[in-house]
């Protein structure tokens, strides 16, 4: 493969999304490069699989609503669940910030509730401790939980139908521009562009343009490593938590940060012996502590964002020690279920992670063929299908459809008033 007509960087579940309705749009050539498909390094394989549209900002309500009806279109493919996301809150002001959103999130026809502190235990008698320190909850009906897996191959397989070719195993070491001042190894680079210099609404620069792709790949039985150049039109950067990595070959700074996020499978013996998580019925709860959790095949799926956890590429998962500190303690404070919960196993990923806790879509400004959408947080699962159908309209026609991410431009972080911020985020 030496020439794509659009070569999209990586991959995971928002570059195969591109890359199958780049294709749906009739572009022709278009070439995915990731360094491992089966997702080792991916955020896309290692998530919780929450799928919800009650955000408290426009762009992210509309991408994931526009993700969860396509859900919701294949159901059982997908493993939707449309079982709800139970809120818990003991914070007053978090609380009544999320009732003033509730009539955003409600001119979506979302339907979310708000339930007072004795409807909880009514509705979700699981639910059976320390209620007291709860405020209330809000329950939106229409959220849920999906199997990220099976989105993810069904993107991938619908490209691949469509004639997208994706590249396993090579890892882009390098970028060749034409705007170059300087030169490192193989890999040519353009004068620093700081996103400082750009102010939001300025004129897009076209001056620089990206020409070649450098990677590197093992052949396979040998175990030397051969390089490849891959000559493209246009290239998107849909590297994830790696998107820095990327931007900062060609002289962009970014604001992306990969984060550890960590998540314990739990096994729970109900009061009868049984292992009846007694969850089923019920989607994502979140409760007060920031303890996120729903039934999992039998057990508790349950993840614990560590608030000081410092920003680094790190996939080690701490084992017992996470579970007994983070995990175990919040889910037996509230109920008297889980009280003989066990630790089964568990895992660790990167949130991609930006200072308004929201993704990067778009162009890059400097470079006319060089696009991105990056960054989801804890949010790619459930903007996939938005963000994917946005961007390749954006690549096809020039211009946003129906879901428009201008509001997710690089360019907001230049002005904090632009910034799109999520305050509920797990
Ligand atoms: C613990 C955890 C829980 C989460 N829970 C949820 C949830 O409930 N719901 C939800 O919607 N989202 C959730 N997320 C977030 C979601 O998983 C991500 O936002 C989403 O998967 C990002 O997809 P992506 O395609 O942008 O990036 P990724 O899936 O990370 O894909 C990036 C790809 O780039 C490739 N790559 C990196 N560097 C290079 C290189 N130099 N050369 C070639 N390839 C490269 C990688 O191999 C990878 O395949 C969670 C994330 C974590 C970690």
């Amino acid at each position: 493969m030496d020439r794509a007509n659009v070569l999209i960087a990586g991959g995971g579940i928002i570059g195969s999304c591109l890359a199958w309705a780049l294709a749906e749009h009739g572009v022709d050539d278009v070439v995915v490069v990731d360094l491992d498909l089966a997702g080792v390094y991916a955020s896309s394989e290692l998530n919780a699989g929450g799928a919800r549209a009650t955000w408290w900002q426009p762009v992210n309500i509309e991408t994931c609503l526009a993700t969860l009806e396509f859900f919701r279109e294949n159901l059982d493919e997908f493993g939707f669940k449309e079982k709800g996301y139970l809120w818990l809150y003991s914070d007053e002001a978090l609380f009544s910030r999320a009732k003033k959103k509730r009539e955003l999130q409600n001119s979506y026809s979302l339907g979310v509730e708000v339930l007072q502190r004795a409807e909880i235990f009514e509705r979700f008698p699981i639910l059976d401790r320390g209620l007291e320190e709860i405020l209330g909850a809000t329950f939106s009906p229409r959220d849920g939980l999906v199997n990220p897996n099976a989105v993810r191959s069904w993107y991938r397989k619908k490209a691949e139908e469509k004639g997208v070719v994706f590249l396993n195993r090579h890892y882009i070491a390098g970028v060749v521009t034409d705007r170059v001042t300087g030169s490192a190894g193989s890999i040519r680079r353009v004068a620093a562009l700081d996103v400082s210099e750009v102010q939001p609404g300025d004129p897009y620069d076209e001056s620089g343009v990206i020409r070649e792709i450098l990677t590197t790949h093992r052949v396979p039985p040998q175990r030397f490593v051969e390089e490849s150049r891959i000559a493209c039109d246009t290239v998107v950067n849909c590297l994830g938590a790696w998107s820095p990595v990327f931007s900062a070959k060609i002289g962009v700074s970014d604001v992306t940060e990969p984060v550890r996020r960590q998540i314990s499978l739990v096994g729970v013996q109900a009061r009868d012996g049984s292992h009846d998580t007694e969850l089923s019925d019920i989607g994502m709860i979140v409760d007060s502590s920031d303890l996120y959790f729903h039934a999992e095949g039998g057990h508790i799926l349950a993840g614990y964002s560590n608030p000081t956890e410092a920003p680094g590429f790190d996939f080690t998962y701490d084992g017992e020690s996470f579970f007994e500190e983070s995990i175990w303690p919040r889910l037996a404070h509230r109920s008297s279920s889980f009280e003989r919960c066990g630790h089964l196993r568990g895992w660790a990923g990167l949130y991609a992670v930006t200072p308004d806790r929201s993704g990067i879509a778009g162009t890059v400004d400097g470079f006319s063929n060089l696009f991105e959408a990056h960054s989801f947080t804890g949010r790619g699962v459930m903007q996939s299908y938005g963000v994917g159908r946005a961007m390749a309209q954006l690549l096809a026609r020039g211009e946003f459809g129906d879901v428009d991410l201008r509001a997710l431009s690089r360019r907001r972080f230049k002005d904090e008033a632009q910034w799109v911020m999520e305050d509920l985020h797990i």
